[in-house]
């Protein structure tokens, strides 16, 4: 089935030592409570560059040859962070191409580490043809979000990073979109222990893996604004490692409502006094709501991020009403 081994994910652990950081796995004493055992929270919210893309990133940009013009990707914004801060180490040119529906305070993001941000149309695949025009054209090399031998393993090191430190657990919540988080977590923490169930997570408009893996094959979907941005886009009709990974490791599949991520942003907040994307709460979302079946504890959930719009978030926690894109969420003050 895999291309991608163990092996892969121990080596790119030594090369992202020192760069990407060894993040903290801290207990939520609410989810806890909640759950009847023990539910803890890896917060890779807390990685140099907000979110943990910054492992991928660097574990395929350290394999390339020093003597390329530069690296390029199509991003929701954090992997475009990741490629940018992990150039910028290898002192690399970065072009980061990205549609019109990231938000601002991710394009900004994104030139401050250092790289140059390009925005093409209104979705990820327009970004991705200026993406392969850079290659084509001008020898830049491409970094998959999620769909690359090495982007794969470097997720994985927080999967071997868990199971190092909590041998004992049942269960991994992953916050689902191209699949890469999701197959690396997998692959490591099954490798090394076979019966843990790992449950990928994503919103339910838009779920490309979702709908991809029901389908038996990668398909397309259309793509809505979500609180969960950072799990946008499609996963790639010639998609060649993530998707038979999800489809073979992957336990459950859930999808989430925008309400019951706006509630669980809420709660991180005020339970955890964590500031997280509403890409990173979807597994707490998926639990509040009683949709996993696997819950089955010690459990740990994937908070993946923390690059959003203040504006919006300080709207979320005050319980406004929020408009996204078409329709709007209806709030309210956390704990009614
Ligand atoms: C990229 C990303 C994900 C999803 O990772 P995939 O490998 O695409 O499934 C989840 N959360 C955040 C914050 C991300 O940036």
């Amino acid at each position: 089935m895999t291309f991608i081994s163990m092996d892969d994910i121990t080596s790119a652990q030594q090369v992202i030592a020192g760069i990407a950081d060894q993040t903290p796995l801290v207990p939520s004493p609410f989810m806890t409570e909640h759950c009847g055992g023990e539910f803890l929270l890896k917060l890779e919210n807390m990685q140099p560059i907000g979110a943990f893309k910054i492992r991928g990133a660097m574990t395929a940009i350290a394999a390339l040859p020093q003597d390329v013009p530069g690296v390029t990707c199509f991003s929701t914004g954090n992997h475009g962070r990741g490629v940018a801060y992990a150039a910028a180490k290898r002192g690399m040119k970065a072009v980061i191409c990205m549609s019109s529906l990231v938000p601002q305070a991710k394009v900004d993001g994104i030139r401050a580490l250092g790289a140059e941000a390009r925005i093409i149309g209104q979705s990820q695949d327009e970004a991705a043809f200026e993406v392969e025009r850079l290659c084509r054209e001008e020898g830049f090399v491409d970094i998959s979000p999620f769909d690359d031998r090495h982007v794969i393993a470097g997720q994985g090191t927080i999967g071997l990073e868990l199971m190092e430190k909590r041998p004992d657990l049942e269960t991994i919540l992953v916050p689902l979109s191209g699949g890469g988080l999701a197959a690396g977590i997998a692959l490591a923490a099954k490798t090394i222990k076979p019966s843990v169930k790992v449950v990928g997570i994503s919103m339910d408009r838009g779920a490309a893996m979702h709908a991809s893996i029901k389908a038996g094959t990668p398909v397309e979907v259309e793509e809505f604004n979500s609180l969960a941005d950072s799990l946008g886009g499609g996963i790639g009709l010639d998609n060649q490692y993530s998707f038979e990974m999800c489809r073979d490791l992957l336990d459950e599949v859930v999808l989430v409502t925008e309400e019951e991520i706006y509630r669980a942003m809420q709660q991180l907040y005020y339970e955890d006094r964590i500031v997280a994307e509403g890409s990173c709460v979807v597994g707490i979302a998926a639990i509040m709501s009683g949709k996993i079946t696997h819950v089955k504890t010690p459990m740990a959930a994937i908070i993946t991020g923390r690059n959003l719009d203040m504006n919006m978030f300080t709207q979320i926690v005050s319980g406004q009403d929020l408009r996204l894109g078409d329709t709007v969420i209806k709030g309210q003050p956390y704990g009614l």
